[in-house]
């Protein structure tokens, strides 16, 4: 069958085909890439549901603006000012199915085959596929634990031209890492000195374990004159309430956002009635600094005893940054002591001592360090991951 020429530009992700693995009966997979189900706030949802039927049944249950169910954007706009956003009103965001659609809209807004676009490395897989698919050339920022190196950043703005760098700046998918407060200042004065776009995808911000994250590019804006011109902000409730609602939003400049609304327009009309409207009764019903104090708690509480136990069991074979949020601590093995050195042969082997990883290579767009892997202590009890992460050190040898 002729099939589009541009799925020639993207293949199935290995990590989905390592998760065919999984099944096996006793293993302990810190692979997902999940919220923990035990912690979904099921009366609170409930409740929420509830109080959606009963208030306006007609608005939860028929087609809606696509732009977004107007309650849930209200409630949208009230939940970012009470994390320092300030001046975003609710006709300044739509609502996305997950913030996943966010990007594949301004995939179909901002990417012509060819065009440069610059992205971490490592970065959120499935970004680089949805951007590919639409034909970008992609170009990878390295980073550290600090987030993107803003100088290399520069360089490669200059060198590229791009038409956007794409950024996780707080607790990244795959890095863990946490953008500065410095850097982050240092990122929105390039965006406009360079007059690039910016696009900040921020599922993680909320998912702090001790203190909270410097504040979102989005926040920081309004002390950088011109640069809300240039940033695109990607929100999501999957990662601090249910995935399965499929609520995101996207704040964008005026007329980006409206090409990208006339895209959404022919793609799924719009966002879940029903879903946006339990979304806004559950904002509006005032469930959500409980919960996110909860799922903090427990996170990390999780990886700190990853942490600990990666340090006792691997010590100098491996190498990490102690994440400060979010669901990921991504390592680098050294090859200390003569050890394995290749995440994606450590994968197999772990898999044969029943425990489950993700390889890190598969996360950048261009130079994988194929050293590198992904741990999640998200859907793992304590008891289990200490167990989890005795297998690893097994299977390291
Ligand atoms: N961005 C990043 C960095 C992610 O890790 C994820 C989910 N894994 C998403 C976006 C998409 O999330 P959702 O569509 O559920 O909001």
């Amino acid at each position: 069958m002729p099939l589009a020429q541009r799925l020639s530009n993207v293949e199935t992700s290995a990590i989905r085909e390592l998760f065919k693995l999984l099944g096996k009966p006793g293993i302990i997979s810190f692979a997902g890439g999940f919220p923990d189900s035990a912690l979904f706030d099921v009366p609170g949802i409930q409740a929420a549901v509830n109080a959606a039927l009963a208030q306006n049944p007609g608005a939860a249950l028929q087609y809606g603006a696509t732009e977004g169910h107007p309650p849930l954007r209200e409630q949208l706009a009230t939940f970012m000012q009470s994390k320092g956003v300030q001046g975003v009103s609710p006709d300044q965001l739509i609502v996305t199915t997950g913030s996943q659609q966010a990007l594949d809209l301004l995939g179909k807004t901002l990417v012509d085959p060819g065009s440069k676009a610059i992205v971490e490395g490592p970065t959120f897989l499935a970004t680089i596929q949805c951007f590919r698919l639409y034909g970008a050339d992609l170009v990878s920022a390295p980073i550290d634990g600090q987030g993107v190196d803003v100088d290399r950043l520069e360089q490669l703005i200059a060198e590229h031209k791009p038409r956007f760098v794409y950024l996780i700046p707080t607790f990244g998918n795959p890095s863990g890492a946490l953008l500065s407060l410095e850097r982050r200042k240092r990122v929105l004065e390039l965006a406009v000195r360079t007059q690039t776009l910016i696009i900040e995808d921020d599922p993680y911000g909320d998912l702090y374990f001790d203190a909270p994250p410097p504040p979102s590019l989005l926040a920081l804006s309004h002390e950088v004159p011109g640069s809300r011109d240039w940033l695109v902000h990607c929100g999501s409730l999957s990662k601090v309430l249910s995935p399965g609602l499929r609520v995101g939003w996207m704040v964008a400049p005026p007329d980006l956002l409206g090409k990208a609304t006339m895209c959404k327009q022919f793609s799924d009309a719009h966002t879940s009635t029903f879903a946006q409207a339990t979304a806004a009764q559950y904002l509006a019903g005032g469930h959500m600094p409980a919960t996110l104090a909860r799922v903090r708690q427990v996170y990390g509480q999780r990886a700190g005893v990853m942490v600990d136990a990666l340090r006792r069991e691997l010590g100098d074979a491996i190498d990490f940054v102690a994440p400060q949020g979010g669901l990921f601590v991504w390592a680098r093995l050294t090859g200390a002591g003569g050890k394995l050195a290749d995440g994606a042969a450590l994968a197999q082997r772990a898999i044969e001592q029943g425990v489950a990883f993700v390889p890190g290579a598969p996360f950048f767009c261009a130079n994988p360090d194929p050293s590198t892997l992904r741990l999640s202590f998200a859907t793992v009890g304590e008891d289990k991951i200490r167990e989890g992460i005795a297998r690893l050190a097994q299977a390291l040898g």
